[in-house]
């Protein structure tokens, strides 16, 4: 978070934050579309779009590619199951879809980038593909790590890591498909930056994901209970904070989250994704608007969090309330005090007490969550109680599952304000604080515990994400409030 405060030490932070124009951004033009790290592009990939190779637009039918390399390790074989199932997947749906046939992908390749001698298509050396999975428009290929990325994933994250990564993948070949390659890239940058094409890479592999949660990707099987972990494999590839949207961003963990969410969501999936826009989608990755900023990495301590948070937090949710007809003053917040005990106490770091509608927060504790996770993860924390007062003050319940989940979808409403002002304004995010309030969703069910300190029963954190990011793009009306 950054605060212009009134304290000389915080008075040379100016806040910039501004809802990226996406289409003002200049591509430099990277044409890396590999599941790994920024800043890593690959050789080859995005020189020659389409050529030389007997690609989509090709009329001569190419028989399915057997993966080449591998030594039939369980992630080899696992990497060829998922391949073929995600492939076969797609060679229904594509034409179903967008009423084309589906021309089958080149050629999948399993490297061992320690192994110098093997030559992979599309890089120098096999060495380059550490830590990645990639997808070559030039040859139409799919080429991952195989000694490394794979069974990394698969140890962190779980098998449906490798799914979504390689789902991922061949999201890109699906945009060749539908002709959006990187050739567009090249002549239209500002239509198709990076972000953008990355974007609609994860929201196919959140297609794939849901056919695979569903039942209809043959050999791969998604137990809703993994969405999480698959999810956090996903934003665990976000761009590093502080990395601007153009060149070469693949977007910050609720970008990523939104685009897979916008695939996975009921319906329409596969067609939302292709005709994600820059003006459809909206981006949250930005840089630091200071250096000074950038030289905190946009955390501030505990106690100057809230001293600048809460009232913040109590004018926006007083104003909430009070516009629907329900003048209401959004109560300060207590620290250090128990404030009401018994169940208010499992709420967490903050709490609401429904008996007195007073808050309370544990400096030490929210110093824990700081820590782990960063400030705007504590942030979040008191913005959701701020939720579930307000929620309180609608004359709403505060108990249940519905009150936790409006909770989360206002914190995301308010995120989002946060998001939207102007430089100056005296409390804004910084770049990272999007992602600490997707992590500590993802990680915890705090934001959504109600009054009595429960959250709404077998909820994920994936659905808790959902939940934020319906406020943050619909605002309070979004979450029907
Ligand atoms: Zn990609």
């Amino acid at each position: 978070m950054t605060a212009v405060g009134n304290r000389a030490r915080t008075a040379a932070v100016r806040v910039a934050v501004a809802l990226l124009a996406v289409a003002a951004l200049v591509l430099t033009g990277c044409g890396h579309t590999g599941w790994g790290r920024p800043g890593q592009p690959l050789d080859g990939v995005g020189s020659s779009p389409s050529a030389g190779r007997g690609g989509p637009s090709d009329a001569v039918p190419v028989p399915p590619a057997a993966v080449q390399g591998g030594t039939g390790t369980s992630s080899d074989r696992l990497a060829a199951t998922v391949v073929a199932g995600v492939e076969g997947y797609w060679r229904e749906r594509f034409p179903v879809e967008f009423g084309r046939r589906w021309v089958n992908i080149h050629g999948f390749h399993a490297v061992d980038p320690k192994d110098a001698a093997t030559p992979v298509p599309c890089v120098r050396r096999a060495l380059d593909l550490a830590e990645q999975a990639a997808y070559c428009p030039r040859l139409d290929t799919v080429a991952w790590d195989r000694t490394g990325l794979l069974p990394r994933l698969r140890e962190e994250y779980g098998d449906g890591a490798v799914l979504v990564a390689l789902a991922h993948e061949i999201g890109h070949a699906v945009q060749d498909r539908l002709d959006i390659d990187v050739g567009y890239q090249v002549r239209e940058p500002d239509r198709f930056p990076t972000i953008l094409l990355e974007g609609m890479a994860d929201c196919f592999a959140g297609v794939v994901v849901r056919a695979a949660v569903d039942g209809g990707v043959a050999g791969v099987r998604l137990a809703p209970a993994e969405l999480d972990r698959s999810l956090s494999a996903l934003l665990s590839f976000r761009d590093p904070v502080g990395m601007t949207a153009g060149g070469n961003a693949h977007g910050d963990a609720f970008d990523r989250a939104s685009a897979f969410l916008d695939g996975y969501g009921d319906g329409d999936g596969a067609r939302r994704c292709a005709t994600m826009s820059v003006r459809t989608q909206t981006f949250t990755q930005r840089g630091f608007s200071s250096a000074s900023d950038a030289a905190t990495g946009g955390t501030l301590p505990v106690a100057e969090l809230l001293e600048a948070m809460v009232p913040d937090a109590r004018a926006w949710f007083g104003r909430l309330v009070s516009d629907r007809g329900r003048p209401w003053r959004a109560p300060d917040l207590a620290v250090g005090s128990a404030g009401c005990s018994g169940a208010a106490g499992v709420q967490g770091p903050v709490r609401y007490c429904a008996k007195d509608g007073t808050l309370s927060a544990s400096v030490d504790q929210l110093a824990a969550v700081h820590y782990a996770r960063g400030d705007y993860a504590g942030g979040e924390l008191v913005a959701s109680r701020y939720a579930l007062a307000a929620v309180g003050a609608l004359g709403r319940p505060v108990r249940g599952a519905e009150a936790g989940r409006t909770a989360v979808c206002l914190t995301g409403a308010y995120t989002r304000a946060l998001f939207d002002r102007g430089a100056g304004t005296g409390f804004g995010l910084s770049p990272g604080d999007i992602d600490e309030a997707v992590d500590e969703l993802i990680n915890q069910d705090l934001a959504a515990r109600d009054a009595a300190g429960r959250a709404p029963e077998g909820d994920l954190g994936f659905r808790r994400i959902e939940q934020f990011r319906a406020g943050a793009l619909g605002g309070p009306a979004g979450c029907g409030v």
